[in-house]
């Protein structure tokens, strides 16, 4: 086709090319003078282990980073304090959990059942827990805390001298007691049996990664972020230079090293459960914070670390209690069901990836 051009339209035509080449100009000046956003750090603790913070913050919202960075850590004690903790009496869990041992101790019977209403997102998180426990065939057990208080290691861990090996009746007993069928949930209400006792520090950090995420996307100041708390990793955003977030895996039988890492792009949640992170030794055994709901011992399915990573913290971290429990052909199916990457290193340090997980990996 041939242009013809009037001496009038000729004029009007190359106006515009002027203006459109000035607004691409102009566009392209804007974004290439954006400043790039500033990193934030800070390390602390929260949940009973390290939460580590890295937020990348808008230039312009200059001198907000570190309200920033607070923000994440206050929201975590808060969670904590109102919801998932189990040594305050006034969360919903040390509520259920005072109920329950109160009534056991007035009536001696632990068939009453007793009830707390829970608010909403914690009530699906419950939900979607108690869904990983069925699936696990119980190997996710979440009533398993008059156990996992006879073992102590979230003490022990820190000073052995606290540690005392439970008597295996006493184990049997508590082990009577847990059960995740006997939890109810209903309505919006949660209910346990008279004598059971919560503990919810297989999930805890999942979910505090989840209500976190939810929190970041409303702060438009932030584009990127990764936040460390415990075994539990939330990535979100993008890093400034545009390339993949990198998250290492521990390895068990060197804890100084890794034994690979994650390259991940976006937003992901990634939960680590390892039989290297609250343990004591004695007499050449290792007696570790995970338990296997079927004896009440330490899980000892042939894994030394189960890392599962996809989009949803609480999912992620419930499954990597659970396939830690299973072991790796249990595991590895379980993950898969529910649409999750798993990377597994096992008794002798090699590693196992699930089915697409090694298209994220990278062995050391
Ligand atoms: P994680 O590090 O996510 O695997 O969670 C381990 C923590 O969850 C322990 O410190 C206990 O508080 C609790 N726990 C241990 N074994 C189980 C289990 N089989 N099911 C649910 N919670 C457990
Ligand atoms: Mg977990």
């Amino acid at each position: 086709m041939k242009l013809f051009f009037s001496g009038s339209n000729k004029k009007i035509v190359w106006i515009r090319i002027c203006l459109i080449s000035l607004c691409f100009w102009s566009c392209g000046c804007l974004a290439g003078c954006r400043k790039r956003p500033v990193e934030y750090k800070s390390v602390d603790t929260a949940m009973g282990t390290i939460l580590q913070t890295v937020l990348y913050v808008d230039a312009e919202a200059g001198g907000q980073g570190e309200q920033l960075t607070d923000a994440v850590r206050k929201q975590i004690l808060a969670l904590e304090e109102r919801e998932l903790s189990k040594r305050i009496p006034d969360s919903v869990i040390g509520r259920i959990n005072r109920s329950a041992a109160e009534q056991k101790e007035e009536s001696g019977a632990a068939s009453l059942q007793q009830t707390v209403e829970v608010p909403e997102a914690l009530y699906q998180e419950l939900l979607m827990v108690q869904q990983v426990a069925k699936d696990s065939g119980g190997a996710l057990d979440i009533t398993i805390g008059e156990v996992a208080a006879l073992w102590n290691l979230d003490n022990a861990a820190v000073d052995g001298k606290l540690f005392e090996l439970p008597e295996n009746q006493t184990l049997q007993e508590a082990l009577e007691k847990s059960g995740y069928e006997k939890l109810v949930l209903k309505d919006g209400n949660i209910s346990v049996p008279a004598g059971v006792s919560l503990d919810l520090g297989a999930v805890g950090k999942g979910i505090a990664c989840d209500r976190l995420l939810d929190w970041l996307e409303t702060v438009p100041e932030v584009s990127g972020a990764v936040i460390s708390l415990g075994g539990s990793i939330l990535t979100y955003g993008e890093k400034p230079d545009g390339k993949n977030w990198n998250v290492g895996i521990v390895d068990p039988l060197d804890t100084t090293a890794y034994a690979g890492r994650l390259s991940l792009q976006g937003q992901w949640c990634v939960a680590t459960s390892g039989d290297y992170e609250r343990f004591v030794e004695q007499e050449g055994v290792r007696y570790h914070h995970i338990i296997d709901p079927e004896t009440g011992y330490p899980a000892d399915a042939g894994l030394r670390s189960v890392t599962i990573f996809g989009q949803n913290g609480c999912l992620c971290d419930a499954l990597s209690t659970a396939c830690f429990v299973l072991g790796r052909e249990r595991g590895l199916e379980l993950a898969e069901q529910y649409g999750v990457y798993a990377v597994l290193v096992e008794a002798d340090g090699s590693i196992c990836c699930s089915k697409g997980a090694d298209q994220f990996f990278e062995a050391e």
